[in-house]
């Protein structure tokens, strides 16, 4: 299920998923099993969590604006892989050691879209620890959380433009 702000956002989540799926299919059938609902929020900024055992992404718009759908796909598998590190007993590891594999994961899928050049930028956020600069946004955290309680309550219904369900 997709949630966000506006059509475009919608369009851009639904072109990543066909790029999975035309790339890796193996991949994109296992997906919505580890991936429940992304939800993209009002808020700018690149902050996101994945929610488990919820299932739940959170992104803040700027992450989907501001980058291209070979990049959006990429994120998309780098959560999705966070869901099996829960199941194997990995989730309450330190972030940085989280992020590490789930980032090789995420460059093995680039490297067949882009080539090296997806390799490159992969190299250059992990570089930045972005995991680092988001745990500054202590505000996004907040509303994360607020947004998966009304989630849960039901409540959620007047924020969503969109919802597709893509299982
Ligand atoms: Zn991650």
């Amino acid at each position: 299920m997709l949630y966000a702000p506006h059509k475009a956002i919608i369009t851009k989540l639904e072109n990543a998923l066909d790029l999975i799926r035309n790339t890796d299919n193996r991949e994109y059938k296992k997906l919505f099993s580890r991936l429940g609902v992304i939800f993209i929020t009002r808020r700018m900024g690149v902050t996101n969590e994945f929610f488990m055992p919820e299932k739940i992404w959170f992104a803040n718009r700027s992450l989907i604006e501001k980058n291209n759908i070979q990049w959006v796909a990429s994120l998309i598998i780098h959560e999705a892989f966070h869901a099996t590190q829960f199941k194997n007993g990995k989730y309450i590891a330190p972030i940085d050691r989280l992020e590490s594999p789930a980032l090789k994961v995420q460059a093995k899928f680039l490297k067949k879209v882009e080539g090296i050049r997806g390799v490159i930028d992969i190299k250059k956020v992990t570089k930045d620890s972005y995991w680092k600069h988001m745990a500054e946004d202590v505000k996004s955290y907040t509303h994360f959380r607020n947004l998966l309680k009304y989630f849960e309550d039901g409540k959620i219904r007047g924020r969503r433009v969109n919802k597709i369900n893509h299982a």
